[in-house]
């Protein structure tokens, strides 16, 4: 397991990190504890040795899961990580509940990562004025946070604005191939760098989307490497950036461990000759992709019961693979109920989705070109 070295924080990990956002579901939307149990294993078995979760996580039993797994594990064995939710009416007394209630749902007096999660201007400077970040400060002088620092969704100068306020231990960024002009995007990676503040990445692979490609923008890839899955050239990508030292990856199967298992086992950074294939891929999906969902389901539920990821996810496939035949399956299989013709445009989702996307307008366009297939 390719390990890596945290700079100034004197703590090492494996580069790969298993991300508590995805888990394997029964039929009941419940986590299904036993594949989910049997993926934590092999992970860890090949290494694996940091853990990720969030407040709402499957509804929070994200938490409570891997709480009572963990407890097989000698504490001092892993790193933990979890997060201060953003929620927009969070005050420094809900703030203290929030904590109390994940270290009795994670079974622990104290966290090695502890995230602001998701910050944008709007939440950050809620944060600030009341008073949670001096307040998590105090908790990391106590002991009950070793290492604190945030994740962020919104435009590159709200992250060097958060970047340069304080001072953090880490900063946890959505980067991948596709994704490097928007958020905090190479200007914040190499920003961070430049300070010395070690990145975490999230949605290496964008969500699963970059795992399954159409063959023309696939060809560049399977020229090179024949064998390699499309997932291992996006992990491979982000692994070949000296300063980030941690790359979550959301699984959601034991195929996907064993797969990303198998690229940090030997894990390789990207030749010259890979970064122009990659190049040359980037370019194809570009010219196809309708909108950059990553189905992260900050916008869920939609008061009017629409599926928004859902919607975007076959109007997105559809528009990568020109699959008509297969949109107009999932098109029928999905509920009237869930269909984007239910929004009645009040715009909650938008004022919360990370990739900032005119929602409202994409679900018209999703339902008329998918009904007219
Ligand atoms: S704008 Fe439409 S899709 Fe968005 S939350 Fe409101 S009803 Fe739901
Ligand atoms: S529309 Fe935005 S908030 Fe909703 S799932 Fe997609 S990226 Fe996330």
């Amino acid at each position: 397991m390719k390990q890596s070295i945290w700079n100034d924080l004197g703590v090492t990990t494996s580069l790969l990190g298993f991300g508590c956002m995805r888990f394997p579901v029964n039929a009941e939307g419940k986590i299904d504890e036993a594949q989910a149990s049997a993926m934590l294993e092999a992970a860890r078995a090949a290494g694996v040795n940091y853990f990720d979760t969030a407040w709402p996580y499957h509804g929070g039993d994200s938490e409570r899961f891997l709480g009572r797994f963990l407890q097989r594990w000698p504490r001092d064995s892993y790193y933990l990580a979890t997060k201060m939710p953003g929620f927009g009416d969070m005050t420094l007394e809900k703030a203290k509940e929030t904590f109390a209630e994940q270290c009795r749902r994670l079974q622990t007096d104290h966290f090695d990562f502890y995230l602001m999660h998701a910050m944008s201007r709007q939440r950050y400077q809620l944060f600030k004025e009341q008073g949670i970040l001096d307040w998590c400060a105090q908790l990391k002088a106590e002991g009950r946070i070793r290492y604190l620092g945030f994740s962020f969704h919104d435009d590159y100068e709200v992250f060097e604005q958060i970047l340069n306020d304080r001072p953090w231990d880490f900063c946890q960024i959505q980067y991948n191939y596709m994704d490097t002009d928007t958020q905090a995007g190479d200007k914040g990676y190499a920003l961070a760098e430049a300070r010395g503040i070690p990145v975490i990445v999230m949605e290496p692979v964008k969500g699963g989307t970059l795992a399954a490609l159409p063959d023309q923008a696939a060809a560049p890839l399977r020229a090179l490497r024949p064998d390699a899955s499309l997932a291992s050239w996006a992990l491979r990508w982000v692994g070949s950036h000296a300063n980030v030292k941690m790359i979550l990856s959301g699984m959601s199967s034991m195929e996907q461990v064993r797969d990303n298992l198998a690229t940090f086992a030997r894990f390789e950074p990207l030749s010259d000759t890979e970064q122009a294939a990659l190049a040359k891929t980037k370019a194809i999906l570009l010219s196809r992709v309708r909108n950059g969902c990553t189905a992260c389901r900050y916008c869920m539920p939609c008061p009017a019961g629409v599926d928004i990821p859902g919607s975007f996810s076959v109007w997105n496939s559809f528009g990568m693979y020109q699959d008509a035949a297969g949109a107009r399956r999932r098109w029928a299989a999905m509920d009237e109920s869930k269909k984007p013709l239910n929004c009645v445009k009040c715009g909650k989702c938008e004022s919360v989705c990370p990739q900032q996307l005119p929602i409202r307008t994409h679900l018209a366009q999703v339902q008329a070109e998918l009904d007219a297939l």
